[in-house]
């Protein structure tokens, strides 16, 4: 064949010609052709992978809805075990049973006294409980002596004098008010975006008073349980007393102390117990005893008015998103630690707009990982520009940065 297509173009002075363009037109089309499928399939892959992200996610959000829709349990203690189905139980509120026990739970672990949470509808013992409401244990951090000073919190000294005269002198010279009659605020409520130093601000506090820190996330205050919330509460505070001088961190307050509705679901009412526990307890101790607490929000809009009254958290501290100066401080402290080669901070205070103190440190702490992966042991101007951009793409995603891990998750 390819000798006879030689032969007719060998005597004829057009077709030769004709049939190499077709062909090698044809031959473009199917590279073409052959791209644009490679492209299509590798475009499925991604969608694929995207898919099954998408539907992990589906799957947990659906639990999350689940356990949201969940009516909160009665929590009490067995009195007596009346066979392996049914037992006397005397729930929270006083009132005694009989109930019956779930088939599922170990029958040598239920024994008079044995701490169990019932199903508010048909009262059966679904699960054992601890003891004892252990603050290790329900997600509260207790640190003796914080390790953090005023030094490490950069770009908030207005707010950083503010605590100090809220929180420190109170504790440190409670004398000066005792001498002027005047009565210190019993806590000051942090309230800015995430990230931006408000941990860190009660920390140096209690650092600087030598008081034990004691840090309770709100979310696990927002107890499932009847009458959990607020008696965790209650051992929050006896626990900050027992360890006086002491400083209650509370942070995301406003998971139970959120504007009170009508018409609320049973779970929205056990979360308002808990707050009118956390109320009793403000209101219930001396300003000028040694136990300060400093709560945390993102959301001030939601709180209730009740917080806010004089005498529980009458000062709130706005903590801002870090402004040029305040971002050239929070980086100089944090490059600080590192080794870096001619840096020119100006030029990433000016790539930053908008970025929290957290996704600062975030910056820092990739661009040393970029020099890592380089093998070099110090971090340039140049690798602070790629992490911006890797910072930068992340927040493009929504992603935030909360601390520099999350980078990583
Ligand atoms: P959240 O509302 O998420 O609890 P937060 O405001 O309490 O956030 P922090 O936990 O204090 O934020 O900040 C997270 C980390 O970000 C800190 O451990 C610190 O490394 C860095 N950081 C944040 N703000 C500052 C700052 N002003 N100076 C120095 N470092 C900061």
């Amino acid at each position: 064949m390819i000798g006879m297509g030689t032969d007719v173009e060998r005597t004829d002075g057009k077709m030769p010609n004709n049939a190499d363009d077709d062909l090698r037109s044809l031959e473009e089309a199917y590279s073409d052709l052959r791209e644009e499928t490679q492209q299509l399939i590798n475009e499925r892959t991604s969608l694929e992978a995207e898919m099954r992200t998408l539907r992990k996610k589906i799957e947990r959000l659906e639990e999350n809805v689940n356990l949201l829709k969940m009516p909160p349990l009665i929590v009490g203690h067995i009195q007596d075990i009346l066979d392996h189905e049914r037992a006397i139980v005397r729930s929270s509120n006083g009132t005694v049973f009989q109930v019956s026990l779930n088939q599922r739970l170990d029958p040598d672990k239920l024994k008079p006294g044995t701490r169990v949470a019932l199903n508010q509808d048909s009262l059966s013992v679904v699960e054992l409980l601890h003891e004892a409401w252990d603050p290790m244990v329900s997600g509260a951090e207790m640190v003796e002596k914080p390790t953090i000073t005023y030094a490490d919190v950069a770009g908030l000294d207005e707010q950083v004098e503010s605590v100090r005269e809220a929180i420190e002198l109170p504790l440190v010279k409670p004398e000066l008010f005792e001498k002027v009659g005047i009565v210190p605020p019993k806590g000051v409520l942090l309230v800015g975006p995430p990230g931006c130093g408000k941990t860190l601000l009660a920390k140096a506090v209690a650092n600087h008073t030598e008081a034990t820190f004691i840090r309770m996330v709100g979310s696990e205050l927002a107890q499932k349980y009847i009458g959990e919330g607020g008696r965790m509460v209650r051992e929050l505070f006896s626990l900050a007393k027992e360890k006086a001088p002491s400083v209650i961190f509370l942070d995301e307050i406003d998971a139970i102390g959120a504007k009170r509705l009508d018409g609320s679901t049973s779970g929205d009412r056990e979360v308002q117990r808990t707050l009118m526990q956390l109320l009793a307890e403000l209101d219930g101790f001396d300003a000028l005893q040694d136990v300060k607490i400093i709560a945390a929000t993102n959301r001030p809009d939601i709180l209730d008015d009740a917080l806010l009254r004089p005498g529980r958290f009458d000062r709130v501290i706005e903590i801002p998103i870090p402004d040029d100066a305040s971002r050239k401080a929070i980086l100089s402290v944090h490059l600080s630690n590192m080794n870096t080669k001619k840096i020119n901070i100006g030029r990433i205070v000016d790539r930053t707009k908008g970025y929290s103190g957290a996704e600062l440190k975030a910056t820092c702490v990739e661009a040393g990982m970029i020099a890592i992966r380089d093998e070099r042991s110090s971090v340039s101007s140049q690798d602070m520009m790629d992490a911006i951009s890797r910072l930068d793409k992340k927040r493009a995603q929504g992603t935030s940065v909360r601390s520099p891990e999350a980078l990583y998750s």
